[in-house]
């Protein structure tokens, strides 16, 4: 997709997440908030799911933000959560449309037997309590039961909700399908888009794969590593930097914006207009959204 080298000043912002999803605010109202931070740039990357391009689409030409088409997709390697960013994908690709598809279905699973073996030990939620607030369109998540259980007074946040009864480790957690990385990597390629791997050394979150699992992503397509992010620390980031030169990637920075679902605030975290333009010159799958020429 070539287009003309950026505004070298240009504030770009890779990762954010709708209502779609697990984030806070409509797709509308996040491209509003991503113009009100000043970025020329945003992507649109909700958890396995595109429902929110169209509207994003029309926010980002009202507002003049550019908004780059993204999923980030759950994926797992040997139990180990892996989240891979897919940028400009075509989402009418048979492979990946069928595994997002499969992926969601297995979240809405998922999640309904957590609620069901929450409320047998008489936590206040119920699945259509969860349906409703999260909505006919969205990629369904614990972030959705944790909302139900602020709003029933049990937590007072989604992070307290978190550090007890939705913690991997929790007798409440249930896994949901997701489809390896390197396959994931190659779907995202196979689909006309860009592959980078989101917070790779974000330890807090859990497990991290090892950096060879790196490597045969990157030897997948994989274009980049998202180095800054705010569950990044410095020598995670240093360790991202040289990681990424050895395998000759690219870095991205990103809020990982939730709205009100975590503190995570746009643009907290930026990527360089020459990764942008690397990552529109490999992508050919769907046109850049809100970009009227
Ligand atoms: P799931 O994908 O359903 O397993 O839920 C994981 C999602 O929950 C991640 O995408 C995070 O955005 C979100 N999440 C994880 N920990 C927290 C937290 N402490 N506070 C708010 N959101 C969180
Ligand atoms: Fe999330
Ligand atoms: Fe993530
Ligand atoms: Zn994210």
């Amino acid at each position: 997709m070539p287009r003309p080298p950026l505004d070298p000043d240009a504030r770009i912002d890779l990762h954010t997440h709708s209502d779609r999803s697990d984030g806070t605010e409509s797709p509308a109202v996040l491209v509003r908030e991503a113009a009100a931070a000043g970025l020329d740039v945003v992507a649109l990357t909700d958890h396995d799911g595109v429902s929110g391009w169209a509207e994003a689409d029309r926010a980002g030409r009202r507002h003049k933000v550019v908004v780059v088409p993204g999923v980030e997709i759950s994926c797992s390697w040997h139990g180990v959560s892996v989240h891979l960013l897919g940028y400009l994908v075509d989402p009418g690709h048979p492979g990946l449309t069928e595994e997002l598809g499969r992926t969601r279905e297995s979240r809405r699973t998922r999640l309904r037997r957590m609620v069901e073996l929450l409320a047998a030990e008489g936590f206040p939620v119920s699945y259509p309590e969860v349906l409703a607030l999260a909505g006919d369109e969205a990629s369904l998540g614990r972030p959705h039961i944790a909302d139900v259980l602020v709003g029933n007074g049990r937590y007072a946040s989604r992070d307290e909700a978190f550090a007890d009864v939705l913690a991997s480790g929790s007798p409440f957690h249930v896994g949901h399908y997701a489809p390896g990385p390197v396959h994931a990597t190659e779907l995202v390629r196979a689909a006309g888009g860009v592959a980078v791997m989101a917070h790779p050394f974000a330890a807090a979150r859990g497990t991290l794969v090892p950096d060879a699992v790196i490597g045969e992503m990157a030897r997948a397509g994989l274009l980049g590593l998202e180095v800054e992010h705010r569950d990044h620390d410095p020598e995670q980031r240093a360790h991202g930097r040289e990681l990424a030169r050895r395998l000759g990637l690219l870095t991205t920075g990103s809020s990982d914006y939730h709205g009100a679902g975590k503190p995570n605030r746009l643009g907290e975290n930026l990527t360089g207009p020459e990764v942008l333009d690397a990552i529109l010159g490999a992508g050919s799958g769907h046109p850049l959204l809100g970009d009227s020429g």
